[in-house]
């Protein structure tokens, strides 16, 4: 049987960030502990539903992990290894702020089992830090990963964030070099997008900030891909970067389509060809666990066009592309045949190509991926 990730939500942050959509709320003490607790039912809950699959990644995502005390941390990863069949191989990832570490000895998380620490850095410039709204200095960002190192981690990743208002070519290859003075084993580097929702959106709404423009957001991400690659790290994917051997195997389970569990508030998760996902908030979910050890909201079985639009869109993500011989063993048509027209007119603006049995995106289309991939998903049915 296959292997499945196992992604567990915390969405506790010490404050909300200016840019943020995810599913986070600030921090309640009073509501941490029955969190935990009904996590960790439904945790039970699903240890069932897995069947015989091995766990083979675990992530620990939010929101902020480490806003719950580590020993909290401790007592998740071992109903894991209690619940599922982990395997002894597993890539065990906690996310950290780095204002949540400092008076903390990473040596604990180690020690409990997690393997990978991911840090959420997003700059080393302290105007840039105050401008998204992170609780974090850039002395916390040094520390967190001195600490992660004396603690035991060799595996450390760090997200930064380019295409911010006002940001200079400078500034951002002066964010690079410090993250690679970190010599950190994996890096993910993500262009700023203003959400609807988000504090940013409305700020923009009300002309109180200003977006860089495409041609420079774009010159930045191509400063980003030649100055990673050039100092050894494998671009695998459109914002993400490993040393040989460090790329993040619990998303690349996402992109090539595997099997997930999420459990937490808003986690979503893909099993048995059923996606689902949890009720967002917080309070909610642990109500619900109560009741019924579930806390589902949403259900959906793709039918099989949404399920080939889907590979191709998280096939794409990948720097090697889609290998269209598993897209054609796993739908029974091949990939031409599907998706023939639309891959010639992306081919034609040099925004798609087919090389070695793959489907890949061009530097252009790298940078236009969201409104590349989105072609797949919306194209009329044209499998006989
Ligand atoms: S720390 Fe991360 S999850 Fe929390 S509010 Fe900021 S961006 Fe969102």
């Amino acid at each position: 049987m296959n292997a499945i990730g196992l992604y567990l939500h915390i969405p506790y942050c010490l404050h909300k960030c200016g840019y943020c959509d995810f599913n986070s709320h600030n921090i309640n003490e009073a509501e941490m502990e029955p969190y935990v607790r009904a996590l960790l039912t439904e945790m039970e809950h699903y240890g069932q539903a897995a069947g015989d699959r091995r766990v083979d990644t675990i992530f620990f995502g939010g929101g902020t992990p480490t806003t719950l005390p580590f020993a909290d941390l401790a007592r998740i990863l071992k109903a894991c290894h209690q619940h599922f069949k982990v395997d002894p191989e597993a890539e065990i990832t906690c996310e950290a702020n780095p204002a949540t570490i400092p008076q903390s000895d990473l040596k604990e998380l180690r020690e409990a089992g997690f393997n990978r620490l991911s840090i959420g850095v997003q700059s080393f410039d302290s105007d840039e830090l105050k401008q998204l709204e992170r609780v974090h200095s850039v002395d916390e960002v040094f520390l967190t990963v001195e600490r992660a190192r004396q603690g035991g981690f060799d595996n450390l990743s760090l997200d930064l964030m380019f295409g911010l208002p006002d940001q200079t070519v400078d500034r951002w290859q002066d964010n690079l070099k410090q993250a690679l003075g970190l010599n950190p084993d994996h890096l993910s580097a993500y262009n700023l997008t203003i959400e609807t929702g988000t504090v940013f959106h409305k700020q923009q709404a009300q002309g109180h900030l200003v977006m860089p423009s495409d041609d420079f957001q774009r010159e930045l991400y191509e400063i980003t891909i030649d100055t990673l690659t050039g100092a050894g790290y494998e671009p695998y994917e459109i914002s993400n970067y490993a040393r040989p051997g460090k790329r993040c195997r619990h998303n690349l389970n996402y992109w090539t389509n595997g099997e997930y569990l999420g459990l937490g508030a808003g986690a979503s998760s893909f099993l048995n060809d059923e996606r689902f996902k949890n009720v967002n908030l917080p309070a909610r979910y642990i109500a619900q666990i109560g009741e019924s050890q579930t806390a589902v909201e949403s259900r959906e079985t793709p039918n099989r066009r949404q399920r080939m639009g889907e590979a191709v869109m998280l096939g794409l993500r990948l720097r090697e592309g889609l290998r269209l011989a598993t897209f054609e063993q796993q739908f029974g048509t091949s990939f031409h045949q599907a998706f023939g027209d639309t891959v010639t007119r992306l081919a034609g603006m040099g925004l798609l190509e087919i090389n070695d049995g793959r489907a890949v995106l061009t530097r252009e289309g790298l940078f236009l991926a969201d409104s590349v991939i989105v072609e797949f998903i919306t194209e009329p049915e044209q499998v006989t």
